[in-house]
This record gives structure tokens, C-alpha cells and sequence, in this order.
């Protein structure tokens, strides 16, 4: 047996014993995992620095507060998500008692992309504990040094007969793949997600899938400049760019561009000084390869540069660039950016903006940026995405009351908060009865006739 088949098997045999279904063992495991971030700060930080020279502040928000928030959720809420929830009944099933009781699926696998690589590892799993499954993680390589980091600490903290970690690239991912999960849950790119797909539907395995695309922001009618470049700056370099959520291209008018401009300039200098590529506030991308490609995307582009521009090879440093002018059919809009640029489409009515972003993929989330709030209404009604912000971008996705998920491309199923325990669920229909009403059943046996049908 090779050694992703004994995991697999260990994992299994833990789960057929019922260790994980008591609240008192889910709890005791979701407290290890915040003692694992408590004590190890530190190392998370120093790891996510080595491989993204993410920020100490980014990393704390973005990696480490938003998964205790989740953890201590998820620890408070535990007891009423793990309750039966009752049905309301009709008359033939009125002594019944009608319930839905939520059980998990099983052994469940996680695997991660590299950009929030423990934050995307650690959220869905606490959802996978809290409904009681067995879980396997599969963290990014590329994110070298946060992948050794989980698969030090795991067996340290969690139980080993129920949790594990299986480290590797694209081929060791193929050969997980082709063992039985009762459930597949995956972030990443579109590409990865098909391969997914196509191994799950050999054991006709559920998916959930966390995609990303291309995230419009629509800035329109009214709206104070400097607080619009306040937030679509911090969003959109926030992790380099980096982020599923960020916002990929701004459209407006060609008035809203031009008194964007200054605004956007002026906040980049006031957010990273003047020499950005010194400034410990802005990370790099992930890898020479990713580099490339988002170098690729800006060397393609027939639109203007107006921002930025300046890059480095060596240390993997591409600044913060706005880039005007780009047409429908650019470069830079025929991929998900992710990364530090920042296309501004012009297009004079919000009317024809919103058919623009109907024409698009469905985007993991949407956002407009406006003053009036009948341009809000107007936006979230005519488009479709898996997320809606007005007037911010990405925060919407730190409240745990809300499901994060996309839609069409962006992907399915949804997590965080009770989303998270749900998907992990199975929501399994209980009717229990008796044997009274007899009488009352015996309308439904043969010999059947019109008048039993109440016609
Ligand atoms: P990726 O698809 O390249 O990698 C994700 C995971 O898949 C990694 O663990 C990797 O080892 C594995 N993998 C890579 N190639 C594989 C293959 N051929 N077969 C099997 N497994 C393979 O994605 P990425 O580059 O890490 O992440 C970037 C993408 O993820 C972007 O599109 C981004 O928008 C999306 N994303 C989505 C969310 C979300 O929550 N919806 C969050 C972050 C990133």
C-alpha cells in the first residue's frame, strides 16, 4: 500500500469508529487549531513572508485574525448548527416527527491554491471539523515555505487518526485524486478545477469549487474620488493583487477616469511613499513563473499605462500600474489579472457597463462604487456574481454571516460561518412514524380509485 492509501485508510477507519461525531471531540479539535495559530503567530507570519514577502499586517488580517474570528464562530455556535432542525408538517404526517439532521460525508479533501495559502487551507476545514468529517489537506507547493509550516504543525495539534496532510504538486495531487472522497472541496484556477471535476465524476464525488475571474468595479454617478482610490487601491494591491476577490478592472466614464487619476496617484504615494518597491507594505508575486505571466499580460496590452510600470525580475516586484485605454478585447481582459494592474474601461452609461459585465463570465464578486444609491440598486439587480459589495471591495468576504462562493465560472457550493458546517454536510431528510392513522393511509393502497384522489 503506498503512503497516500495508508493515510487514506487511517483516516477512514477513524471515521467508521464515530470518533468525530460528538460535539465534545469537534470542539476539543477547532480549540487545538486555535492553539496551533495562537502559539505559532510568529512562524505563520515569517513563513507567509518568505513566500509572498506578504506584510506582518496583511498576514495578521488576512491569514491569522480572519481564521481565529472563524474559529471562535464556528466554537460558539457549534451546539445550535449540530441541532436537529424541525419541519413544518401537513395533515397526513402530523404525529410524525419531521427533522433534518446534519451528519458528514465522510473523509473529505481540502486542497489550497498558494495566495492566502493557510487562510484557504484552514477556513474550509473548520467548517469539515465542526460537521464532524475526517479531513485530508492538500496545501499549494508553490507557497513553499507555508506548506512545510502546515504539515509540521497539523499532526502536532490535531488528532493524527483524523487529519492529515498530503504535500505535493500537480502530480501527487492527480494520484490523491484518484482515491474515493465523500467529498472534494477546491480553490484555485478554472484549469485545476476541470481536473477536479473529472476525477470526482469517476466516484461520483461532491465538489465544491472556489474559483476565481475577473472582478468588475463600475464607479458611477456621484462619488468623493479620494475615498473611491482609498479603497479600490488598498483592494486591489492589497497581497499584490493576489486575491480572488480583488477588483480586476475598473469601468467608467472617461470624466470619472480622469478625476480618478489623480486621486489613484496620490494614494499610492500616501499608502507606499515614493520609492514602492523599498516599502515593507507591498508584497511580491508568488513565483518567476507567476511573474512572467502577469509581465506577459502588461507587455500584451494595447492600453496606455498611465501608473507604475516599473518592474523587477529578480525580486519578483511588479508596482502598483493603472493602465488606460484598454479595449473589450485587450490583453489584460482575456484572463483573470492577478496581480498588481489595474485596467480602467471606459464606458460613458452605466447601462451599457452593466451589459458589459452581463456579456462577461460571471464574476466571483461585483463591485460599484457610487454616491447614489439608485446606481447600487440598478447594478445589483441587472447582474449576476457570487458576491456584491457597494462603495468597497473584498471585506464583504470577512463577515462569517455571509457565504462566500461564486456562481457559473467563479465556481459552486459556498463556505465560511454556517455555510462552511453546511457544506460539509449532508442534510439528511428524517421522518419518524408510528403506526397510527391507519385509516387515513389507507387512501393511498390499491385497489387505487378517482374518488381516493378527492376528484
Ligand atoms: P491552481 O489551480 O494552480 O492550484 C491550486 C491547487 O491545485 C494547488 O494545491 C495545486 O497544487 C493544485 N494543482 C495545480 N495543478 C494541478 C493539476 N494539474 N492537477 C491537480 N492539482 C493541481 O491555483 P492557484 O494558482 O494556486 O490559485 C490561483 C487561482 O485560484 C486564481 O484563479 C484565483 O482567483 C483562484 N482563487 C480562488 C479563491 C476563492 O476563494 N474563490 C481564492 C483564492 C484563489
Amino acid at each position: 500500500m503506498d503512503a497516500q492509501s495508508q493515510v487514506l485508510e487511517r483516516l477512514r477507519s477513524a471515521f467508521q469508529s464515530g470518533v468525530t461525531i460528538p460535539e465534545q471531540f469537534r470542539q476539543t479539535q477547532l480549540n487545538s487549531l486555535v492553539s496551533m495559530i495562537k502559539d505559532n503567530e510568529e512562524q505563520i507570519v515569517n513563513a507567509l513572508h518568505k513566500d509572498l514577502a506578504k506584510p506582518k499586517f496583511e498576514a495578521i488580517l488576512s491569514e491569522v485574525d480572519i481564521v481565529m474570528n472563524e474559529l471562535h464562530y464556528a466554537l460558539n455556535n457549534l451546539t445550535s448548527w449540530m441541532q436537529p432542525e424541525y419541519v413544518s408538517k401537513n395533515l397526513a404526517t402530523k404525529l410524525d416527527n419531521c427533522f433534518v439532521r446534519r451528519e458528514p460525508f465522510g473523509v473529505v479533501l481540502i486542497i489550497g491554491p498558494w495566495n492566502y495559502p493557510m487562510q484557504l487551507l484552514i477556513l474550509p476545514m473548520i467548517g469539515a471539523i465542526a460537521a464532524g468529517n475526517c479531513v485530508v489537506i492538500k496545501p499549494s507547493e508553490v507557497s513553499a515555505a507555508t506548506d512545510s509550516l502546515i504539515a509540521e504543525l497539523i499532526p502536532k495539534y490535531l488528532s493524527k487518526d483524523c487529519y492529515a496532510v498530503v504535500r505535493g504538486g500537480a502530480e501527487e495531487t492527480k494520484a490523491l485524486l484518484k482515491n474515493r472522497f465523500d467529498h472534494i472541496f477546491y480553490t484555485g484556477s478554472q484549469a485545476v478545477a476541470r481536473i477536479i471535476l473529472q476525477a470526482a465524476a469517476i466516484h461520483l464525488t461532491p465538489v465544491t469549487l472556489e474559483l476565481g475571474g475577473k472582478c468588475p468595479c463600475l464607479i458611477y454617478g456621484r462619488v468623493n474620488a479620494t475615498a473611491a482610490a482609498h479603497r479600490l487601491v488598498w483592494a486591489k494591491f492589497f497581497n499584490a493583487g493576489q486575491s480572488c476577490v480583488a477588483p480586476d478592472y475598473v469601468l467608467c466614464s472617461a470624466a470619472t477616469r480622469d478625476a480618478l487619476l489623480p486621486a489613484l496617484r496620490q494614494v499610492l504615494e500616501d499608502f507606499y511613499g515614493k520609492e514602492i518597491q523599498k516599502c515593507p507594505d507591498m508584497s511580491r508575486i508568488v513565483s518567476p513563473r507567476h511573474w512572467t505571466r502577469v509581465m506577459g499580460l502588461l507587455g500584451r496590452t494595447k492600453g496606455k499605462v498611465v501608473v507604475g510600470g516599473e518592474h523587477d525580475q529578480e525580486d519578483r516586484y511588479i508596482a502598483p500600474t493603472v493602465v488606460v485605454d484598454v479595449a473589450e478585447d485587450d490583453a489584460l481582459m482575456t484572463e483573470e489579472i492577478f496581480g498588481p494592474i489595474l485596467p480602467i474601461l471606459t464606458i460613458e452609461s452605466l447601462e451599457e457597463s452593466i451589459n458589459f459585465i452581463n456579456r462577461q463570465e460571471k464574476p466571483l464578486a461585483l463591485y460599484v462604487f457610487s454616491d447614489e444609491s439608485s446606481v447600487v440598486k440598478k447594478v445589483l439587480e441587472n447582474s449576476r456574481s457570487g458576491g456584491f459589495c457597494s462603495n468597497d471591495a473584498i471585506v464583504h468576504m470577512a463577515l462569517p454571516g455571509l457565504p462566500f462562493g461564486g456562481v457559473g465560472n467563479s465556481g459552486f457550493g459556498h463556505y465560511h460561518g454556517r455555510w462552511g458546517f453546511e457544506a460539509f454536510s449532508h442534510q439528511r431528510a428524517v421522518m419518524l412514524r408510528g403506526w397510527a392513522l391507519e385509516k387515513l393511509n389507507a387512501l393511498r393502497y390499491p385497489p387505487y380509485s378517482e374518488s381516493k384522489l378527492g376528484w
